[in-house]
């Protein structure tokens, strides 16, 4: 069976390229029935962020990635925070020792330093000398008895050696074929500090082992550390899952999507107010291909068409433009499914409320919902509700001339006043008819499908004219809702009043 696991470092909070490897790894086990794990790698105790961790898992829960196994959750291998498996790592470290596959370094950080400079100085990968692989045994008793602070090294596989190739070789899912030759073999990397606490080569990959994990797929920045978890898996005698490494988001001058830039923090989306399945599907199709025409898919169709094949080579450019266009589909969709269109309308109204000299008191649900639906895909973000159709809550301004462009401005004015009055005759006779005129949106827009012509009739004038002049005067806009939709969603005195203020 599948199982994959999200191993975020809490150093920070999540962002989106965290987010789509999280998505990746979530469709691929929702895909086959298998496990997606949640692993916290909160060993480097010098970069944590305090809450980070947390609110990693408050917004997977609000992209609506569930994890079958993780902190909080529990699961066969818990604790799945890494900080709380040290002694699971330090039995690794000795079981490496104990086969002479990894050696104790006493070298302390003047002399690494020194290595490392005179690397740089000629030019060179900076590499470990070995000096501590050649200690007798003798000389490692006293050190160790004399309390000398020391670090576990794996014996990496040599160039020298044939065998080093076959080592440092792997084959990716996404790049194909990966061979790492360096002029003198890897590095000896550290996997246990002088404080006894793993480094990540060794947590990671003696969790991926122990939680079964059978596919990796993480970000390209993790490329050049595969060759390492490799000679790591082979020194502990355990099979590699198979890895995957996703290339990088950039940006649309091609430039890394850095952690300062607004379109990198996922809480930023959060607090503008996309929607989770809308930044799910962008985030989808940032280096996944499903291969058809298809662009809107829900988080379950998304796991019905995820395939590994479709995992792209070539580096992904983020675009505020898609994610919007895929923000107004969804919301549209959503507004139309009653499970999700109430907590839409609760997460508008919030947003209304915050609109300055804007009395909000009488606006029930159902108005925003129906005021959100007036809207169609012309909204990309509820919080703009009220700039896009300030007409829906406060009277437009009856003085401000229409743009000189507007039709409304062909309508002369000896057909203008007869099409105000003759609307204002037949709305009184309308409200005449209803118990309460002062209600918004009676959900029936087709009674005043015929309005239009009806005011054209009795106002003995065009009917094309009628429109412009109605628009203008209900909203202060020249285009919008279709008429019909517009004069359902207001209430009738709120029509009768601007009318007459028109024609004041
Ligand atoms: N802790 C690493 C990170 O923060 C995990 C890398 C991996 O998936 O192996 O990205």
């Amino acid at each position: 069976a599948v199982r994959v696991r999200f191993a975020p470092s809490p150093t920070g909070m999540l962002h989106l390229g965290g987010l789509r490897t999280a998505l990746f790894n979530y469709l691929l086990a929702r895909k086959y029935g298998g496990s997606f794990i949640l692993r916290i790698e909160d060993t480097d105790q010098k970069r944590l962020v305090p809450g980070a961790a947390e609110s990693i898992v408050r917004t997977l829960e609000w992209a609506g990635l569930q994890f079958d196994e993780g902190p909080g959750k529990g699961g066969p291998s818990a604790s799945y925070l890494q900080s709380q498996r040290g002694d699971l790592y330090r039995a690794h470290a000795n079981e490496l020792l104990e086969k002479g596959a990894a050696y104790r370094c006493f070298c302390d950080s003047k002399r690494l330093e020194s290595l490392r400079a005179e690397a740089t100085l000629h030019g060179r990968a900076p590499m470990y000398d070995r000096r501590c692989a050649h200690l007798s045994q003798q000389q490692i008793d006293n050190k160790l008895r004399a309390g000398e602070p020391h670090t576990i090294r794996l014996l990496a596989p040599n160039a020298a050696d044939p065998a080093a190739s076959d080592v440092s070789g792997f084959d990716d899912i996404v790049h194909g074929e990966m061979r790492f030759r360096g002029p003198a073999g890897f590095d000896d990397a550290v996997l246990l500090k002088s404080d006894g606490l793993p480094t990540y080569h060794l947590a990671n990959v003696v969790d991926d082992h122990l939680m079964g994990i059978t596919h990796v797929l993480r970000g390209e920045e993790w490329l050049m550390s595969t060759p390492k978890h490799r000679a790591l898996f082979k020194a502990f005698g355990w099979p590699m899952p198979r890895y995957a490494h996703l290339p990088l988001l950039m940006n649309p001058d091609g430039s890394k999507l850095s952690k300062r830039n607004r379109d990198g923090p996922m809480q930023s989306y959060i607090d503008e107010g996309y929607l989770p399945s809308a930044l799910v599907n962008y985030v989808a199709l940032l280096g996944w291909h499903p291969g058809g025409q298809q662009e809107v898919y829900s988080l379950k169709e998304l796991e019905g068409a995820f395939t590994l094949s479709g995992l792209s080579r070539s580096k992904s450019v983020v675009s505020r433009d898609r994610l919007d266009w895929l923000n107004r589909q969804h919301l549209r969709a959503e507004l139309s499914d009653p499970a999700r269109a109430p907590a839409i309308a609760a997460q508008a109204l919030v947003e209304l409320r915050q609109t300055p000299g804007l009395d909000t008191k009488g606006i029930s649900h159902d108005a925003i919902e129906q005021a959100l639906r007036l809207c169609g895909d012309r909204l990309t973000l509820t919080r703009d509700l009220h700039s896009a159709v300030p007409y829906l809550f406060s009277d437009p301004d009856s003085e401000a001339p229409p743009a000189p462009a507007a039709a409304v401005n062909k309508v002369p004015r000896d057909s203008k006043v007869p099409i105000l009055v003759a609307t204002l005759e037949l709305l009184a006779a309308e409200a005449r008819a209803v118990a309460d005129s002062s209600r918004t949106s009676s959900g029936r827009p087709e009674r005043w499908m015929d309005f239009s012509k009806n005011v054209a009739l009795a106002a003995k004038v065009p009917a094309k004219l009628v429109m412009p002049v109605l628009r203008h005067a209900l909203t202060g806009q020249t285009s919008g809702p279709k008429l019909p939709d517009l004069m359902d969603y207001l209430p009738l005195t709120t029509m009768q009043r601007r009318l007459q203020a028109a024609l004041d």
